[in-house]
């Protein structure tokens, strides 16, 4: 151990007797201890004396200021600057910690997740799931963060579902949810459909839902921004790569790029669908990136009618499920098809989009949006879902690492909640709290 691991932590047992206790140990040492012999609460068992100091007693004493003293803060590392990783350093920076950030090819690269220019946010989520509240939460927190930064990140077009004959339980049971996360929507017939936006046809449409105060986000820009944020206000940025060797394994401290090495206190691991390259005991199977195709269409010229002005974010919950962000900054109607595409390997994979999916959305948008029939392709890109078995996010600490989160699992639906999942990281880091037993990995044991 070296001197720099030492601290001197103060902790006043309780606050009406005054018994001070002081403890000289290395946060991050203690840490390990409690890895190795599974977790704070057997070590405590073992040696009672030890409660005194549990990590969280520590964590605690982090945030109680006058009874505390800490020579040091803790020190973060956070892999990874897509949706996840940037919010999340934003986050764990403003509670205090002293943070370090790594990209390998930076904020919103053109082959991470994060990538492309929109995101959709919305709240219609179905039934059973804890995303609606979640990107109640995010939708809340773009809206302070874009005016703290002076930008428009977020823009409120409102987001239309179509809902076509058959089952609609996904809609008809989001309803309920969207009422709780106080989410503002308007159930539409098609009749008020159709006055509303007559540019799409609604045949086999049969009732929508309107939320008028979703819409989309800006990608790229929105992971720079946060960059931006983050240094402005202190973090340390480095454009380098985590080695990727046995991280599932003993380590001490993380091999980089360029040959030096970050020891840090904490980890955070937020690689997207590189995760599970780096971790292949652990995530290997349980984090499937796919190759997804997406399309940008020429609206006709002087026809307002298909961008952000005229059209809200449409999704057409059909046997495949469709969605679109209209035409912004003048690059066109965004189109893409939600089903997972085949396996695809996010470093090397050749990026370019499939015959038969232009065929599939060309058929689609000559059917829904008739004007766009003979519409040109503009451009068309392709990004990559890092799925998990569920869709569920993962959130959790490594099984034998106890000072290494894994971050990840957007499973084509995370951009939106980056705001509020950096928030709750930066909780659940700080307070030495669990994550909700939906996002650990024992979910896949059991
Ligand atoms: C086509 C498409 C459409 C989508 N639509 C939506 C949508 O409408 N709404 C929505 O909410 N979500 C959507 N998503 C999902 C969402 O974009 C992702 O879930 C989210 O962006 C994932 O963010 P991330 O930070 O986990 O991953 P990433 O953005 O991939 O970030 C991971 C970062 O880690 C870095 N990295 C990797 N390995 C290393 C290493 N060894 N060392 C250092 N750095 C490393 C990468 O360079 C990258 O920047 C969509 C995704 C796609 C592909």
């Amino acid at each position: 151990m070296t001197a720099r691991h030492w601290q001197n932590v103060y902790i006043y047992k309780n606050e009406q007797d005054h018994i001070e206790t002081m403890v000289s140990i290395s946060r991050r040492w203690l840490l390990r201890i409690f890895a190795a012999v599974g977790g704070a609460s057997t070590l405590a068992g073992r040696f009672p004396f030890l409660k005194l100091i549990s990590a969280n007693m520590l964590e605690r004493a982090d945030n109680r200021g006058a009874t505390t003293r800490m020579n040091a803060k803790t020190h973060i590392a956070v892999i990874g600057a897509g949706a996840f990783g940037g919010w999340t350093a934003l986050y764990l920076l403003r509670r205090g910690a002293r943070v370090t950030l790594l990209d390998a090819w930076g904020p919103g690269n053109a082959r991470a997740s994060s990538g492309g220019a929109t995101r959709v946010i919305r709240g219609t989520y179905g039934p059973n799931q804890p995303y609606t509240k979640v990107a109640a939460r995010a939708a809340q927190l773009w809206k302070e963060n874009q005016k703290r930064w002076n930008l428009k990140l977020m823009h409120q077009t409102g987001v239309l579902w179509m809902v076509t004959a058959g089952d609609d339980h996904f809609e008809r049971e989001s309803l309920p949810l969207l009422r709780d996360a106080g989410i503002p929507y308007q159930e539409l017939s098609v009749q008020e459909m159709a006055a509303r936006w007559p540019q799409i046809n609604l045949e086999a449409v049969h009732w929508g839902i309107y939320e008028p105060e979703g819409g989309f986000l800006m990608a790229r820009d929105g992971c720079q921004a946060v960059l931006d944020g983050f240094l402005a206000e202190g973090g340390e940025y480095r454009q380098v790569a985590v080695v990727p060797r046995d991280l599932d394994g003993k380590w001490d401290s993380v091999s980089l790029s360029d040959g030096s090495k970050l020891d840090a206190d904490q980890y955070v691991f937020a690689c997207g669908p590189w995760l599970g390259k780096l971790f292949p005991e652990t995530l290997g199977h349980r984090i499937r990136p796919t190759k997804q195709d997406v399309f940008f269409f020429g609206t006709p010229a002087g026809d307002d009618r298909f961008t952000e002005s005229k059209l809200p974010v449409w999704a057409d919950h059909r046997d495949r499920f469709l969605y679109g962000i209209p035409g912004n900054q003048g690059r066109g109607f965004k189109v893409a098809d939600d089903t997972r595409g085949p396996e695809f390997d996010p470093t090397s994979g050749e990026r370019t989009v499939s015959a038969d999916g232009l065929r599939v959305i060309r058929d689609y948008i000559a059917f829904r949006f008739p004007a766009l029939k003979d519409a040109p392709l503009l451009e068309s890109r392709v990004c990559q879902y890092e799925n998990t078995p569920d869709n569920n996010f993962i959130i959790d600490r490594h099984p034998s690492h106890e000072n290494v989160w894994l971050l990840g699992g957007g499973s084509g639906h995370g951009f939106k909640h980056g705001p509020a999942l950096g928030e709750m990281m930066a909780g659940l880091m700080m307070e030495h709290k669990n994550p909700e037993p939906r996002f650990k990995l024992e979910r896949f044991r059991r």
